[in-house]
């Protein structure tokens, strides 16, 4: 996820541009870039490393006059982040230059075409392929910049967000889009384009939304004309916002932690894109496929982690071990760092981290690192440490991920162990071909259940509104859902601050349910797999000692009904599945538990978002 923004007008774009990345920056930050068209029609362009802040002190020594310019703060997909990787990113002959938000999943193909008729890359990402492709087939046929972009993109798989600028034309930009978002402001004798409208709305309240595969022909001196990548000519309405900056940069939702839980739907499926393939029967891990004989000949995988990414790897231990049949050790990274741990070189080690800067787990990935075992990340930034200290590894791809309290990483964290596990297991044939295919369909139908479980957002909420008077809460779960009874826990205590412990559910009688009396609420996950009934009789353990009960339950659920005092209810899906779908009311009962308390959901107090400190 990146931010782009474009300006052409009467006013000098630079400043425009800049305060617009500021806006934009909650999309990405790892480095930024700008290019200018000024009035002799010479193309300027500036790129740093960083924040925005860097590329603004950069340019304060170089020309940056125009009324014309593009400028983008990434969040790298493809590439790590340095000056060469950030956009904007121009053509073989330096006349293009493009900005480009999503992930251009045929790139490679693409630039191996391209490279045969002698175009010359700088850069790593997928995006410099499609400002050649443009540039290529302007040349080829001898068309204009718009027929060019309109047969790039029919010749692009993937997602994209982007604006095009041509040197010596500084009356015109052309942008389009496709599954990333781009707004395009009408002022007065000037006009915006931008990922989100921050960076309009202090200058026109006047939007048009573009949709997918539509293309604006913005021109200084005429009305934006929108056709599509097929050149039908469209009508579009124009919008008058009517929403707060502060809104703007968090979708419309009060939050970043509920705009982050209400994206998971998105940020799977990204996640799986080009990964998991049902009309092939395929998962493609390439990091998995590089290095199948580490994994398929591991005698023990070691997951490290802290935190939620630790709990993601509490419930990778009991995939990898139902369908690849390979032990697995689970732990934190600040404990096995310094706990003189044995480790052999053919141990496989897998490493879980958000930001990939956690301290901890880059230290206990060195100490695996020098007992020679393989090392795999598994991190959401592009090029952080982790990713760079490890062998190989797997991006999860969600975009930032602002909200301290992380919702959407884990969910991808995982779908990125689950294809791992049916990769390996296929390769290791631990799992029939009839099982491996069942598996693959219900995993690709999990984002649509995500969203049907959102949609019960408001009746989660008016439960919430019931509990706040908690000053300790309960979470049970058993099997694949004893982790989700810990994270549930975990982001309960992160941002309400209420005090919650999360146990298998059968530990209760151990102990814990000394603790039970009638103003206990007990988070009780019970859906319908192998382990229901046992959870049911732990239920009614607490039952019997007036605990108050929140079943989390499969659809149509009847018995629970009578036993629980309320009742969450989730679509049914494969017993290794149900982490994704029963982590998502419990999220939301945490924020709007933390909402009705009034406290700060994006920032709790004594937390931060990446502990790159012991
Ligand atoms: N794929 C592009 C890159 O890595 C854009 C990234 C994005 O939109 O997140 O530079």
């Amino acid at each position: 996820m990146c931010g782009i923004v474009g300006y052409i007008g009467y006013r000098e774009a630079f400043p425009i541009l800049i305060k617009g990345l500021y806006h934009l920056e909650y999309r990405g930050y790892d480095s930024a870039g700008i290019a200018l068209i000024n009035s002799n029609g010479g193309m300027n362009i500036y790129k740093t490393k960083g924040r925005v802040s860097e590329l603004e002190e950069f340019c304060k020594n170089h020309d940056v006059s125009g009324t014309i310019g593009i400028a983008h703060t990434r969040w790298a997909t493809h590439g790590e982040p340095n000056n060469i990787n950030a956009h904007p990113h121009y053509s073989e002959s330096k006349n293009l230059a493009l900005i480009h938000n999503g992930i251009i999943e045929n790139y490679t193909v693409l630039k191996k075409q391209l490279i045969q008729n002698g175009y010359h890359f700088q850069s790593n990402t997928d995006t410099e392929v499609l400002v050649q492709l443009i540039e290529y087939i302007k040349e080829l046929n001898n068309v204009d910049l718009c027929t060019a972009v309109q047969l790039a993109l029919g010749q692009v798989i993937g997602a994209y967000a982007i604006v095009v600028m041509e040197k010596g034309q500084n009356d015109r930009f052309i942008a389009a889009r496709k599954s990333s978002p781009l707004v395009l402001g009408i002022g007065k004798d000037e006009f915006f384009i931008a990922s989100d409208a921050s960076p309009i709305i202090e200058y026109t309240n006047k939007v048009i939304y573009l949709e997918d595969e539509e293309i604006a022909i913005v021109h200084r001196h005429e009305s934006p004309k929108i056709v599509t990548i097929g050149n039908i000519e469209k009508t579009r309405e124009i919008i008058q916002l009517e929403i707060s900056l502060s809104q703007l940069e968090k979708g419309g939702y009060p939050h970043f932690m509920l705009k982050e839980i209400f994206e998971q739907p998105q940020t799977l499926r990204d996640c799986m894109r080009g990964r998991v393939d049902i009309t092939c029967n395929n998962v493609v891990l390439s990091g998995i496929i590089d290095n199948k004989k580490q994994f398929c000949d591991a005698k023990r995988i070691i997951i490290l982690a802290c935190g939620t990414s630790w709990h993601a790897g509490l419930i990778g231990e009991y995939l990898l071990e139902e369908f690849c049949r390979i032990p697995v050790e689970v732990e934190y990274s600040s404990e096995f760092r310094y706990r003189n741990p044995v480790i052999y070189p053919d141990d496989a080690v897998i490493a879980i981290s958000q930001s990939g800067e956690t301290a901890d787990t880059l230290a206990a990935i060195d100490l695996a690192r020098k007992a020679g075992a393989f090392v795999y990340g598994i991190c959401n930034v592009v090029g952080s440490s982790i990713a760079r200290n490890t062998h190989s590894g797997s991006y999860t791809h969600v975009g930032p991920e602002i909200g301290v309290a992380s919702t959407k990483a884990f969910t991808a964290q995982l779908i990125v162990l689950a294809m791992m596990s049916l990769c390996i297991a296929r390769e290791k044939k631990t799992v029939t071909e009839e099982r491996f295919l069942k598996l693959l369909k219900e995993l690709d139908r999990i984002p649509d259940k995500v969203e049907q479980i959102l949609r019960t957002d408001e009746s989660i909420k008016n439960l919430s509104e019931i509990f706040t008077y908690a000053h300790n809460f309960i979470y049970l779960g058993r099997g694949y859902n004893y982790p989700v009874a810990l994270e549930g826990a975990l982001k309960l205590k992160e941002i309400s601050y209420i005090h919650a412990e999360g146990y298998p559910a059968a530990e209760m009688k151990h102990g814990p349910i000394a603790l039970i009396d009638s103003e206990m609420p007990v988070v009780a996950i019970a859906t319908d797999n192998g382990m229901y009934d046992k959870v049911i009789s732990n239920i009614q353990e607490i039952k019997a000692r007036n605990g108050r009960i929140i079943a989390i339950v499969s659809e149509n659920d009847t018995a629970m009904k009578d036993i629980a005092d309320y009742v969450i209810e989730i679509p049914a899906t494969e017993d290794c599945f149900d982490p994704l779908l029963t982590i998502i009311p419990l999220q939301l009962l945490s924020y709007h538990i933390a909402v009705t308390k009034r406290r700060d959901v994006d920032r709790p107090r004594n937390l931060a978002k990446s502990v790159t400190v012991e």
